[in-house]
């Protein structure tokens, strides 16, 4: 094995910088990973731009990523060398009542993330905690896993709100988790599911993937989005997260709708009409994901339940990172889902 490895570093500009580092040994309860692919995700465009919370340079960005176990540090269960994994982004305290059920996400003394605010998988090898890990199923590529956040998200989002056999669900966004709730909108048996977007390729990608419907954004007005849905939905899911999708939620939703908040908003949302969420009595929800859906997110892919290669729309190499950076900003119409992958 190499003694150092390449990893794209963050200091602060609008870009990264390609480094050599040196590998070091895993500790207790860690694995060193040879990372195979790894997702470029918006919280990660955010990150770059200096926009989230508790960053700070110099940093590894690469909260979604894959690989194999390459070496494993003292008390990790031997069997993990050599396996294909995945990695979950989220370390807690391992200590409070959340981190012990497993929901590091969810830390009561504040979850960091791999990635975020420790060196994730924008790099050759990474080093991650044994209990960050789950094993691919032998079908499922590296590619797949690499995709990360659109794998866990949406698997989170539609169990919180609790979509249901029957249920009319609206999905404001076409987004790549968009695209992915669409499909488990699907499996949970609705009775119809309805994009509100505005690119056309993704738009045409959900009604492959199963939506009965999609409504552009860019050819109607609000009061003409009521008429088009014929009815009320009983689930809304606005995965965008700006005020204006937030209050159209609100409006289009009727008594009882279940409203779930997925998009991460860029700025505070100022302006949200928040009479109907009185008046209609409401239920108003969120979620990030879930680190303990990985595993039903795995046995999806591997059953051919849940789709991702379609979305998985540009492949970039670590020394293209910049470009691809660069390239997700021009067109972020056109890209769906990018990944980096290493040799
Ligand atoms: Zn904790
Ligand atoms: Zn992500």
């Amino acid at each position: 094995m190499a003694d150092s490895y390449l990893a794209a570093e963050w200091h602060g500009t609008r870009s990264v910088d390609l480094v050599p580092k040196t590998i070091r040994e895993p500790q207790a309860g860690e694995i060193l990973v040879k990372v195979k692919a790894a997702g470029i995700c918006g919280t990660d465009l955010h990150l770059i731009d200096g926009g989230y919370p508790g960053c700070r340079p110099p940093l590894v960005p690469g909260h979604e990523f894959s690989g194999q176990v390459v070496a494993l540090g003292p008390q990790v269960e031997p069997s993990w060398l050599g396996r294909r994994i995945g990695c979950d982004s989220y370390l807690g305290c391992g200590r409070c009542i959340n981190c012990l059920q497993g929901k590091h996400h969810l830390c009561r003394y504040g979850p960091r993330e791999l990635g975020v605010h420790v060196d994730g998988g924008w790099a050759e090898y990474v080093i991650v905690p044994a209990e960050n890990v789950f094993q691919l199923p032998d079908n499922v590529s590296f590619e797949e896993a690499g995709a990360g956040c659109i794998l866990n998200c949406p698997l989170a989002a539609v169990e919180k709100i609790g979509v249901q056999a029957g249920d009319t669900v609206l999905l404001i966004g076409d987004g790549p988790s968009s695209l992915m709730m669409v499909q488990l909108a699907r499996l949970a048996g609705v009775g119809e599911v309805i994009v509100l977007g505005h690119r056309e390729k993704r738009m045409r990608l959900a009604k492959t993937l199963g939506a009965d419907r999609t409504i552009d954004t860019r050819a109607w007005e609000i009061r003409s989005f009521a008429v088009a849905l014929r009815k009320r939905p009983e689930v809304i899911i606005d995965a965008v997260g700006k005020a204006e999708t937030l209050n159209w939620a609100l409006e289009l939703a009727g008594v009882g709708t279940r409203i779930h908040f997925f998009g991460l908003p860029a700025a505070p949302l100022n302006g949200l009409d928040l009479q109907h969420l009185l008046f209609k009595e409401i239920l108003l929800t969120s979620s990030t994901g879930n680190p303990l859906l990985w595993p039903t997110a795995m046995r999806y892919l591997s059953a051919g339940l849940l789709r991702i290669k379609p979305l998985l729309s540009h492949r970039f190499r670590l020394t293209e990172i910049n470009t691809g950076l660069a390239c997700i900003r021009q067109n972020p119409g056109e890209i769906i889902k990018a990944l980096l992958v290493m040799d």
